[in-house]
């Protein structure tokens, strides 16, 4: 049998890495500036947490978690972040510390979809958590968050879209306004859209088949129900967006795939057209009642996550940095010795040095070093030892010259440096 990854999780190799950690890096950067700390939480969490956060009637829940029995233990591998990061915050006791805490996190999503561009079954988020500030100042100012996190990616062709949902008791009027306006019209939506009409008519409005899409833009807006509360908070929050001057567009039929969103809602879209209908890059509301749900005091949060896969699909491809490291090709058992010496100091004063352990003639080793991507290779035979030298070759230049021993590192330095310039 030939063993394969499993399908929609995907390796990423170490050629592949170098565009993650820039994205980790400039996440990581931004939401540091913001007062986020990160927090890391276990992959696998208690069933009943993402049953209870994020409703029994969404899709994950329904049918995309990976779940299974250990121990006399209902475990599932995390959809998503947001409900781990609530339950340690819960079970730490964190609100009676401080009254307001900011934290976000990195790392591996599992959701059984089916496997497409842009849509995995191992995925990776970056998503961020505000707990203990109802908005809507705090709303807005995670949204620019997101908007400059995007701008320093370099990505421009992003739409940023808000809504409200309002509070529970707006929802439940909306909810009884779609069951009205959907009801007569049951025979035009499709099957899963007619399932969705009595366990949670809301999901609706984000079928992508293109039947229900054109009864939605009829369908009645939240915007109108919204209560004097929920109108408030929204008119704030679109206030509060224009002060950086965050481009955005309300859009009143964006729902989102996870039930517990109160009031505040938003989504970023690549509009460039790399992701086709994977265009999602990430988004987020509030959830003021997911703590108290969960056992704990009422506490106003607001959160986002963004898909790292997306985010990378949607940047440009960077040019591959010339490495600056140093290749050591010793000729001889002595050499060998002299080279594993010379490697360590070149580590110590922060150069990337690899020892070729071969122990082969200069004329194969040559060969290796040119296509290894060194830039520089340092010959060490058993003359050189003699003579307390060493063939330094440049590789970008095809040059070579024979510095004394002892000022190979200050010689390396300086050619680095002039790179560097
Ligand atoms: P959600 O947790 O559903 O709000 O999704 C937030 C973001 O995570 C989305 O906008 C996507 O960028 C990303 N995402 C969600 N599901 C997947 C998936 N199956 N594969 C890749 N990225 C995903």
């Amino acid at each position: 049998m030939e063993l394969r990854a499993v399908k929609g999780m995907n390796d990423i190799l170490p050629e592949e890495i170098g565009r993650w950690h820039r994205l980790e890096t400039t996440f990581r950067r931004v939401v540091e500036l913001y007062g986020y700390r990160e927090v890391r939480t276990p992959i696998v969490e208690p069933t009943q947490l993402f049953v209870r956060s994020i409703g029994e009637a969404t899709d994950v829940v329904e049918k995309e978690m990976y779940s299974f029995r250990r121990h006399d233990d209902d475990l599932t591998l995390r959809p998503e972040g947001t409900a781990g990061a609530a339950r340690a915050y819960l079970e730490h006791k964190v609100h009676a510390r401080e009254p307001v805490s900011r934290w976000y996190y990195l790392g591996p999503m599992f959701r059984g979809e089916r496997p497409a561009r842009g849509r995995y079954r191992q995925f990776y988020q970056a998503g961020a958590e505000l707990y203990g500030e109802a908005g809507p100042l705090c709303d807005a100012e995670m949204i620019d968050m997101l908007a400059r996190f995007l701008q320093q990616l370099g990505l421009h062709q992003v739409e940023v879209l808000i809504n409200s949902l309002g509070g529970p008791t707006t929802r439940q009027r909306y909810r009884q306004a779609l069951v009205d306006f959907f009801t007569p019209r049951a025979d035009q939506l499709s099957d899963d859209s007619r399932r969705r009409l009595e366990k949670n008519p809301l999901r609706i409005l984000d079928s992508k088949a293109a039947s229900d899409q054109a009864l939605c833009a009829e369908a009645p807006s939240i915007l109108d129900v919204l209560d004097d509360d929920d109108q408030a908070h929204f008119d704030g929050l679109r206030r509060y967006l224009d002060v950086p001057k965050t481009p955005y567009r309300v859009d009143p039929r964006l729902v989102r795939g996870l039930d517990y969103y109160t009031r505040t809602l938003f989504e970023l879209r690549g509009t460039g057209g790399e992701l086709g209908a994977q265009n999602a890059l990430g988004g987020g509301g509030r959830y003021d009642h997911m703590i108290r749900e969960l056992g704990g005091p009422d506490t106003p949060c607001i959160g986002f996550a963004l898909g790292l896969e997306r985010l990378l699909l949607a940047m440009e491809p960077e040019p591959i940095a010339q490495a600056g490291w140093v290749y050591v090709a010793p000729l001889g058992e002595a050499a060998q010795r002299e080279a594993l010496r010379l490697a360590t100091e070149l580590r110590e004063a922060g150069i990337e040095a690899r020892v070729d352990g071969r122990g082969q003639k200069l004329n194969r080793m040559l060969p290796r070093a040119s296509s290894s991507g060194a830039r520089f290779c340092v010959i060490l035979g058993d003359g050189e030892l003699e003579r307390g030298i060493v063939a330094l070759k440049d590789l970008a230049t095809h040059t070579q010259e024979e510095p004394a021993r002892d000022r190979l590192l200050p010689r390396l330095r300086e050619l680095l440096g002039e790179d560097a310039r």
